[in-house]
């Protein structure tokens, strides 16, 4: 679809038609119920509960306090080891997280092909001081679970999972929210699934959940007490609301996705130097994200170069993951210089793009974005 300055979007948000939702939050006004665990939280978590197949399931205002409050919740670096080992090629939310909530990142390089983290260079990054493994599910991608469990068992490490781009996806018909010790979503409106704002833990740990509950409330534990300093990061009964909506469209919107996706593989599969990334054997995908891979001397242009042209097209490619979360202006003179330290994550970050993607995308609008791709090439 071409808004009204005929420009193509990067995404654009799912939102029900207008009545849909006028009718879910109608019994608000009768309740005068809304936040703090009202009957559309409680629905909401039941229904995404079952529909990712988790053992449990705990709401959030966004996925970035969703992730500070998992590292709270599991008190890291309260024993002196303060080091998370994690991942640069993400959004830079992965990496606050780690150092808002007093913890190190330690950075490890990605696999070339499918971007996440390569856990043959996990080992040699832990030390003594290494608490937790904080790996991201990048672009919908599944991480190498096993692998990951192995090492954290061998060495007494957290997993945590930043699942933000993630949802909806399975493994061998496993939902992704059921490995490591607790996995985030965020539910942002750019997601595939959104709540407007919103994000959530999964965990297999029943004492968890009430645990977060409490520490995403300001530590209370009973209406005279409060045993932890936390913040408050409650999902309230709007953004509940938007999300039954938007769950019940969800498998029309991923099928959807589904198809613009294999649309884009069959129209760019065959040009030199442009890289496309075929959904990985056994897992069920949810067509987050349209990454491509520029090599600049095959293709006869830069990603730069694709960038600006299909910018004065109107279309809104972006450069996700570029700079490197370790290469951001707040990190200066933290880290190792990333080309170094994690040189196929700095090689990545120097040469992808991803396209237009979102349910609504017309077909003849991603021929358009393929045409001008073709063109730069030839
Ligand atoms: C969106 C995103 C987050 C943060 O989620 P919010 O809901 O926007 O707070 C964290 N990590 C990654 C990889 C993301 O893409």
């Amino acid at each position: 679809m071409i808004d009204v300055q005929g420009k193509i979007p990067v995404t654009r948000s799912s939102m029900p038609l207008f009545d849909e939702y006028c009718d879910e939050i109608r019994e608000l006004w009768d309740s005068h119920w809304l936040t703090n665990r009202g009957v559309k939280h409680k629905e909401l978590e039941d229904k995404i509960q079952s529909y990712l197949g988790v053992e449990h399931m705990s709401l959030f205002v966004n996925g970035h306090s969703a992730l500070e409050c998992i590292l709270e919740t599991m008190e890291l670096g309260k024993d002196g080891r303060d080091e998370v080992i994690t991942t640069p090629f993400t959004f830079v939310s992965t990496t606050h997280a780690i150092v808002r909530k007093g913890l190190k990142p330690v950075f490890c390089d990605i696999k070339e092909d499918d971007f996440t983290i390569d856990p043959t260079k996990i080992e040699s990054l832990v030390t003594d001081k290494t608490c937790a493994i904080l790996p991201v599910h990048v672009y919908g991608n599944v991480c190498d679970v096993d692998a990951i469990r192995v090492i954290a068992r061998k060495y007494g490490l957290k997993v945590i999972y930043d699942a933000a781009h993630a949802f909806g996806v399975e493994r061998n018909g496993i939902g992704i929210g059921n490995f490591g010790d607790a996995t985030m979503f965020s539910f942002h409106a750019t997601k595939v699934f959104n709540t407007i704002e919103g994000g959530a833990i999964a965990h297999p740990d029943g004492v968890l959940s009430e645990r977060l509950a409490q520490w995403r409330n300001f530590g209370i534990t009973s209406p005279e007490s409060t045993e932890y300093v936390g913040g408050n990061s409650k999902m309230n009964e709007f953004a509940a609301a938007m999300g039954l909506c938007n769950l019940r469209h969800i498998d029309e919107e991923i099928a959807k996705r589904k198809a613009i996706t294999e649309h884009y593989w069959e129209k760019l599969e065959d040009i030199k130097g442009l890289r496309v990334y075929k959904s990985q054997q056994g897992v069920k995908a949810n067509y987050a994200y349209m990454p491509i891979i520029i090599d600049s001397e095959l293709f006869g242009a830069t990603r730069n170069d694709v960038m600006i042209a299909l910018a004065e097209a109107g279309i809104g490619a972006r450069k996700y993951f570029y700079p490197l979360t370790s290469d951001c202006e707040c990190y200066e003179g933290l880290f190792l210089p990333s080309k170094v330290s994690t040189p196929i994550a700095y090689k990545t970050a120097e040469n992808v793009l991803t396209l237009p993607l979102y349910a609504d995308l017309a077909v003849n609008d991603v021929d358009r974005i393929c045409e001008i791709l073709r063109r730069i090439h030839g």
